[in-house]
């Protein structure tokens, strides 16, 4: 007889955005669940800035389990939620609500899967960190950065004020030394960086785009990590792998942001390995 569960809409989660041709998330979870024998769905749905607080309250109504929050909500939705994480509240982000009995709890779960991907190759702490950029992807990883106890972040962006707001963040909020290098030109690392980050879209959908790093001076022993999962291999990562560095493609992250999420709606560790595996096929890699 077919196990029917109740109330069906305590297995949905979704994904509230601007529109999507198609969802790398939604496939890899939907896999997952199938994985781990979970009767769950993962819907995508459209959703624009005036309509947010409506599909917050309807998700309410409706009783889902949770949700992702991606691009333009990340940041207008924590006036909707009932709680947010540590990291939530410092990174004034959330791309992941969790129903916990009747309250909505804000999580952000980019910085931690960027952090479990590092993990796999270097303990962070202690460690001299260059990022690039200082949007939303960086201030997840910043702040996680910090949480994890480097030693110094070094913050290489374009525009000034994104930059110094970032920098600000991370020496009074999360007490971790920072500075900000304005770019101009090709930055030339310092000696004694041992992790470099491009946290920029830079590369996003172009696999010959230019991350402004002086590439001579990467050495072998410093970890170069990307935050671009589509396409993985940027020229950032093929450049710092023929130079003999340890790389970490945006793929890493993608997935264990995933796995996560995954953990906080369930409560079960899904399988990392058919997730990527998921994300692989659906980009046709
Ligand atoms: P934002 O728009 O918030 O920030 C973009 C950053 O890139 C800013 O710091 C911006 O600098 C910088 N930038 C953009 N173009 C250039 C350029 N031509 N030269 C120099 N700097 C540039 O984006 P997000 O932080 O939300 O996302 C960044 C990337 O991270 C996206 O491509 C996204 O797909 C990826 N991402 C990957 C995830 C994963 O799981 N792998 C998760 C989340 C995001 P400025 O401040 O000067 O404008």
């Amino acid at each position: 007889m077919k196990k029917v569960q109740d109330p069906l809409l305590e297995t949905i989660v979704c994904c509230l955005g601007q529109p999507v041709a198609g969802n790398p998330t939604q496939f890899m979870m939907e896999r997952a669940f199938e994985e781990a024998a979970l009767d769950w769905r993962y819907l995508t749905l459209e959703v624009c800035p005036k309509d947010l607080s409506a599909a917050i309250k309807g998700l309410r109504a409706l009783g889902f389990k949770g949700g992702n929050l991606t691009i333009p909500h990340k940041v207008a939705a924590i006036e909707h939620l009932d709680e947010l994480s540590e990291a939530a509240a410092l990174m004034g982000a959330v791309n992941c609500i969790n129903r916990d009995g009747g309250q909505l709890i804000g999580e952000n779960t980019d910085g931690k899967g960027f952090i479990q991907s590092l993990r796999k190759v270097i303990d962070p702490q202690e460690k001299q960190v260059v990022l690039f950029g200082a949007g939303g992807a960086a201030r997840a990883i910043a702040v996680e950065l910090g949480l994890a106890k480097v030693a110094k972040i070094t913050i290489v962006n374009r525009g000034q004020e994104r930059g110094q707001k970032l920098v600000d963040l991370l020496n009074e909020r999360v007490q971790v030394n920072a500075d900000l290098v304005v770019l101009e030109g090709d930055h030339v690392l310092e000696g004694g960086t041992e992790i470099v980050i491009n946290a920029t879209s830079i590369g996003l959908g172009d696999e010959t785009a230019h991350v402004p790093l002086d590439m001579a001076s990467l050495t072998s022993e410093m970890v170069v990590a990307d935050v671009i999962f589509n396409p993985p291999n940027t020229q950032l990562i093929r450049g710092a792998r023929e130079l003999g560095c340890t790389t970490l493609d945006g793929l890493g992250m993608l997935v264990n942001q995933g796995v996560i999420a995954f953990k906080i709606w369930t409560g079960i560790e899904p399988n990392a390995q058919v997730m990527r595996e998921a994300l692989e096929e659906y980009l046709e890699l």
